[in-house]
């Protein structure tokens, strides 16, 4: 009996870390679903790109208020951990304070925790405001009704609820150190839980202690529930954030990705010296052809996008910055930045599913990305203007997605809004989006 506490503690540790454990190999399953894509290059770009705008979260304090105040519950959130550690430690040994004999620097150290945990709950409030107060428009845009608006509350709710836990249960300690009680070492300085001191007063031991374990307990379960709880959530990023800035896009923003073998087609038409009567690429042999032609242009689901553009999927926090700056959004079109990414997120977690209901392997369904999640009118009604790809503070790319979209749209379909069709034909046979004849292209020197 003496042993049951750390046998439950090690029990419950196991199965909260076993259920992460197999929502992460489901998330890395989803992500490989995507085509493969080389970023293999320039590692130390990468490496910096993430200490820089992961780590250093400098793309967030563009906008100051929320930016200082993320940055606080980011911290928090790290320097917590720490604590979270001597919390497993003394769950598994039965000890109590484990790091106490640390002395002074301890004591400098659950202070701080304690500073934090307050700054935490005040930009969680603040946050909070913000949703469902002051309602900031780029919080309540469609998109953002329904789950995305409970998920976004809810995590500042188990924010909140995990950080009073911590108060709570320094508080307790702190009274059960003041009268001796067994077990409880004097260790530990508690700048923000002394204010809740007065609320014990008169209590006995026995109260104290249950009211100390029952916040140790239901702490350290919230922080397993909340790890397990990542998986459903926007929150996704605090893990993501780090492998995605990662990979993120090195080139130019205004760079476009062409098709290997259309470049080379376009080159074959060019060259002076090219074979008219050569064989077509498709009827040579693979290797003599010198490129595979792809199954299909562009993409029309989840499997045809890279893996990186899936990655970007999972790792999008919803903050709406995107779609904020979005020119398409703010002149009322229907294209949200945000949107995108959250429908490629959820036709992926759809594909997962089917996978995972059909023995590992996915049955058509009738459905795909294009239309059933996406329209084509968000797709056309994107400018390119990267507005979104600049405001992302995790470096996510929406328009990457939407260009080969469009690219499906254009090669496979052939359908292109009749403006767009209309320029294509005229640089086809004019050699210029305008519909004059080429040998017309001087007449305004003679107009008066
Ligand atoms: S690139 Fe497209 S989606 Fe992104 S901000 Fe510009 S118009 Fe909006
Ligand atoms: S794509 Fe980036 S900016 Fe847009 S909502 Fe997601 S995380 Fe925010």
């Amino acid at each position: 009996m003496e042993y049951l506490p750390n046998i439950l503690f090690a029990v419950i540790l196991i199965i909260g870390i076993g259920f992460f454990a197999h929502n992460v190999r489901k998330l890395a399953r989803n992500i490989k679903l995507g085509k493969d894509v080389d970023v293999s290059e320039n590692k130390g770009q990468r490496w910096k790109n993430m200490a820089k705008v992961a780590l250093g979260q400098t793309k967030m304090v563009v906008r100051p208020i929320p930016g200082i105040l993320h940055f606080l519950v980011y911290v928090g959130f790290i320097i917590i951990n720490l604590e979270v550690l001597e919390i497993i430690i003394d769950g598994l040994l039965g000890t109590h304070r484990i790091f106490a004999p640390l002395g002074s620097v301890y004591n400098v150290l659950i202070g701080s925790f304690e500073i934090l945990a307050f700054l935490v709950i005040v930009a969680v409030v603040v946050f909070w405001i913000r949703r469902n107060a002051i309602k900031l428009q780029r919080f309540i845009k469609p998109e953002m009704k329904g789950w995305p608006k409970k998920d976004a509350d809810l995590i500042l709710y188990i924010e909140l609820v995990l950080m009073t836990l911590f108060l709570i249960m320094n508080a307790a300690d702190f009274q059960l150190q003041q009268v001796g009680a067994d077990h409880y070492t004097q260790a530990g300085s508690f700048p923000i839980s002394q204010f809740i001191f007065p609320f014990f007063d008169g209590i006995s031991s026995q109260s104290l202690v249950l009211i100390e374990r029952g916040a140790w307990w239901l702490h350290i379960v919230g922080i397993l529930f909340f790890l397990n709880y990542l998986y459903y959530s926007k929150h996704l990023h605090i893990l993501l954030a780090f492998p995605n800035t990662y990979y993120g896009k090195l080139e130019a923003k205004g760079k476009l990705n062409n098709l290997d073998s259309v470049t080379q087609e376009v080159m074959l038409m060019m060259d002076p010296d090219a074979d008219p009567y050569a064989a077509p690429a498709e009827d040579l042999p693979a290797g003599e052809a010198g490129m595979t032609e792809p199954e299909k242009f562009g993409a029309s689901d989840v499997t045809d996008l890279n893996w990186v553009q899936l990655l970007n999927a999972y790792t999008c926090t919803e903050c709406g910055r995107c779609t904020s700056e979005c020119p398409a959004n703010l002149t009322g079109k229907k294209l949200s930045p945000r949107k995108i990414m959250m429908d490629t997120r959820d036709r992926l977690e759809e594909v997962g599913r089917n996978i995972n209901g059909n023995k590992g392997s996915f049955e058509d369904d009738g459905k795909q990305l294009l239309d059933d999640y996406i329209t084509r009118e968000e797709l056309w009604a994107c400018t390119s203007c990267n507005a979104c790809t600049e405001a992302c503070p995790v470096s996510i790319d929406p328009l990457s997605i939407i260009m080969d979209m469009r690219q499906y749209l254009v090669m496979e379909q052939s359908a292109a809004p009749s403006d767009l069709n209309n320029m294509m034909g005229n640089i086809e046979n004019n050699g210029a989006p305008w519909p004059f004849n080429q040998m017309d292209r001087l007449n305004w020197k003679d107009e008066s």
